[in-house]
């Protein structure tokens, strides 16, 4: 299982600061904005499930 968008499609990107998870359509959507807004591709470790007590400590 993939990390996934909210739409449900499978996600590709990280988006803003808090590195939410979006597939590329989303991810479109949300950049389209006057301001500069943070977009990375997903590593894939982090397309990935990751144990949710791993998941602080990968963080920092
Ligand atoms: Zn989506």
């Amino acid at each position: 299982m993939s990390k996934k968008c909210s739409c449900g499609n499978k996600a590709d990107y990280a988006v803003h600061d808090d590195a939410q998870p979006k597939c590329l359509l989303c991810m479109l959507e949300a950049v389209d904005v006057p301001i500069p807004v943070l977009v990375r591709t997903l590593d894939p470790w982090e397309a990935e499930p990751v144990k949710p007590d791993l998941v602080d400590v990968i963080d920092e």
